[in-house]
């Protein structure tokens, strides 16, 4: 069993900046939680200070319901994947599992054990008696993974462990973790810059920007209803399209575009009515057939997808657009094709928060 409870904790560093804003959450045991957010928005000190690497200026931790604000980060029963391995290159994969065990002096038996039991999980059963430069990244990954699983810790912490690795084993190590996840029904918390990762990995999202949280939901929540402007724009990608809109009677008009309201969007806009607001719509939701016509800058063929880049509207006021449109097309420059909005996002203007919805976070 592994609940933590984080309440109202700030950081404060040295130099007097501010790194973290009352962050609040509570992790349910075997639960995976991602905290994503852009470079500097203050993941890794959240993630340092649950480890107690770092201290907190303010607030509390709590680990089992037992309070462990102050308690030192080897008493913490948490353990640490970091991005750099960090692995002993004069060790066997072997010794470098068992490393922390050995330092805790167990029996030599009792280690033997739980090495090969991790390496089984991981897949590093052939690799024990190497050194981690014969390993491919992947691997040394998988070994830094397994000299946590040893420990068994209450708590998984990882601090970005696959931004070293090139996609295609981002994409592979990402599905490990999953499995793992699975196999130990362990309490993990993830930092990452990659909404991707988030998405894909998480049993709940912690969106961060500049030290505070955006919001906490599940990965659909965050994609299918973004708290505010900032998650609308971080999650999903290619990323939300924005456009000016004003709120007319049944109608949502901007430049370029001249859309009718459902009754439930009218009932939602009503105190709007005259406004302008922010209209977001993702470049999944722009699809071919409507009656706005989309200006093509370029085309890009992912597959299943076309990427149509472009513009709305003319001249200098003309909205950039970005559409993935279902299908293959091969339009050119200064082509124009009609599309419509099939599902639309509104955004307040001044504070960006999301309209006709209940902010949770
Ligand atoms: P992230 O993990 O989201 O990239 P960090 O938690 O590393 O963000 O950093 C959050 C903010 O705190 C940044 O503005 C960063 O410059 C600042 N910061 C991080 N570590 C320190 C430190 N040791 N001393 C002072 N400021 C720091």
């Amino acid at each position: 069993m592994a609940q933590l409870s984080v309440q109202h904790v700030d950081k404060i560093y040295d130099n007097n900046v501010q790194a973290v804003f009352d962050f609040n959450l509570d992790v349910k045991d075997g639960e995976l939680i991602v905290l994503v957010g852009p470079s500097g928005c203050g993941k890794s000190t959240t993630l340092r200070m649950i480890a107690g690497l770092e201290d907190i200026s303010a607030g509390h931790l709590f680990l089992d319901g037992k309070e462990i604000t102050q308690t030192p980060a080897k008493d913490r029963d948490m353990a640490m994947v970091f991005q750099n391995y960090a692995l002993y290159g004069h060790m066997t994969i072997y010794e470098n599992m068992a490393f922390s065990l050995t330092l805790r002096k167990e029996n030599p038996n009792v280690i033997h054990k739980k090495v090969l039991a991790a390496a089984e999980i991981l897949g590093l059963t052939s690799q024990l008696n190497k050194k981690p430069s014969q390993l491919s990244g992947g691997q040394r990954q998988r070994v830094a993974m397994g000299r946590s699983i040893v420990r068994n810790p209450k708590v998984f912490l990882f601090d970005e462990p696959l931004s070293n690795l090139d996609a295609k084993l981002r994409g592979a190590t990402r599905r490990e973790i999953l499995l793992l996840h699975k196999r130990l029904q362990a309490t993990m918390l993830y930092v990452t810059h990659d909404q991707t990762e988030a998405l894909t990995l998480a049993d709940r999202i912690v969106c961060m920007s500049m030290g505070h949280v955006q919001q906490v939901g599940t990965p659909l929540e965050l994609y299918d209803s973004p708290a505010n402007r900032f998650v609308a724009s971080f999650i999903g990608l290619p990323p939300m399209n924005f456009f000016d809109a004003t709120v007319r009677e049944g109608e949502l008009e901007g430049r370029g575009f001249r859309v009718k309201l459902s009754e439930e969007e009218k009932g939602i806009l009503l105190p709007y009515a005259g406004k302008e607001i922010e209209l977001g719509v993702r470049p999944e939701d722009v699809q071919g057939g409507g009656d706005i016509a989309l200006n093509v800058f370029s085309n890009e063929n992912l597959g299943m997808n076309t990427l149509v880049h472009g513009h709305i509207g003319d001249g200098e006021l003309a909205n950039r657009i970005s559409a993935k449109l279902r299908g293959w097309y091969d339009y050119k420059e200064g082509d124009r094709v009609s599309v419509e909005f099939s599902r639309k996002h509104f955004f307040d203007k001044e504070t960006g928060v999301a309209i006709g919805r209940e902010v949770k976070a």
